[in-house]
């Protein structure tokens, strides 16, 4: 445990929650009552707070609207039956986080700020966690650069926040997916590999364009060849086949390390099933599913946990599922719920106790 910093707290003076059931939530709508915020000013963290949620005053100049040093993390929290509070590997979210960090040419957020914020703001905040099934407490750190002045260099502020959002659960529909060939989401020496804000800002319109043909996003591929398989939306993505798990490996760095991604590979493991991390194209996944050997499809991500893939299109060739038939993909869910639910023991040490 890291010493405990000083954190100046000021609480609400009336919860919101008196007006507010947390049952069956839309997703990132509701906020709990407090925030931390944190200022990065002359080469050091200061003003670290907790304080009621509420708007940010910022310059219309400030340097994170117009050159885009933003970056954030999603990762949740539960409750167990005795009402204590556990986060999902935050950790491996804090490490992911810097990386970023240094990517995008930002300072990096210690441990004392990130984790022990984190775990002083939840406590304070602890009974906004839904404890109904399937529902969790979506903890989203972030930070953006906050200078006032036009010039394009990295700033020399920066700001860091954390808010909580309760969230229902989150069932997601199979999804239909088209893989993509026209734009590119990641290219070697690019920031794929890190979660900063514009990653999701230039594939929304990829997105939108797959809607309009009767799809709900896209599978990602290479920037030089579009054969290459990089994510499924803004998730990892696995291919069952032949029973082997293979999901893209993390090597040219065009893909987010996901925390469930890790964390589905260590369960299939467990589980007795080969998983390859390599390079996998379309035409490998083609070639499969004609021959009767492509089993499962599905999308990795802390939202979602596991989102099966129902219809696959790649140009003229079209791939539709059966998914309720999928031995893997929600065996795998429900061994990964129950461990963030605490129903069964956490052998891995993932949930780290508020
Ligand atoms: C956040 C994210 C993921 C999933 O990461 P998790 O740690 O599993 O939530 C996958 N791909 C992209 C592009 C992401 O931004």
């Amino acid at each position: 445990m890291v010493a405990a910093m000083d954190i100046q707290v000021t609480k609400i003076e009336r919860s919101k929650l008196n007006d507010l059931s947390l049952e069956n939530l839309p997703f990132g709508k509701y906020f709990t009552d407090h925030m931390l915020e944190a200022d990065y000013e002359a080469g050091k963290w200061t003003n670290v707070e907790i304080k009621p949620y509420q708007p940010l005053l910022l310059e219309p100049s400030l340097a994170a609207i117009h050159y885009g040093q933003a970056i954030f993390e999603g990762i949740k929290a539960y409750r167990d039956d005795a009402g204590c509070a556990f986060v999902f590997r935050p950790y491996d979210n804090l490490k992911r986080f810097n990386l970023s960090a240094r990517r995008m040419n930002m300072p990096e957020v210690p441990e004392e700020i990130f984790i022990e914020g984190m775990r002083r703001l939840i406590e304070l905040d602890k009974s906004w966690i839904p404890v109904q099934k399937d529902h969790s407490l979506y903890i989203r750190p972030f930070m953006f650069s906050n200078d006032g002045v036009l010039g394009v260099r990295p700033s020399e502020k920066y700001k860091f926040l954390i808010i909580l959002s309760p969230a229902g659960p989150y069932f997601p529909k199979p999804m239909k997916i088209l893989v993509e060939e026209k734009y590119t989401r990641a290219a070697p020496g690019g920031v794929g590999f890190a979660k900063n804000a514009g990653n999701y800002g230039g594939s929304m319109l990829a997105a939108t364009e797959a809607q309009q043909q009767g799809y709900d996003q896209v599978l990602w591929t290479d920037a030089f060849e579009h054969k290459w398989l990089q994510e499924v939306g803004m998730m990892n993505v696995f291919f069952i086949i032949d029973g082997v798990a293979i999901t893209p490996s993390l090597e040219e760095g065009t893909i987010l390390n996901g925390v469930t991604r890790n964390s589905v590979i260590t369960i299939l493991k467990e589980m007795g099933i080969k998983v390859e991390e390599r390079r996998i194209s379309i035409d490998e996944v083609i070639a499969a599913h004609k021959a009767g050997r492509l089993q499962e499809v599905f999308g990795t991500g802390t939202a979602a946990t596991i989102a099966m893939i129902q219809e696959l299109k790649y140009k003229d060739y079209v791939m539709k599922f059966n998914e309720s038939n999928w031995a893997l993909s929600g065996k795998v869910k429900k061994v990964m719920n129950d461990i963030r639910e605490g129903k069964t023991a956490d052998v891995h040490g993932w949930m780290l106790a508020v």
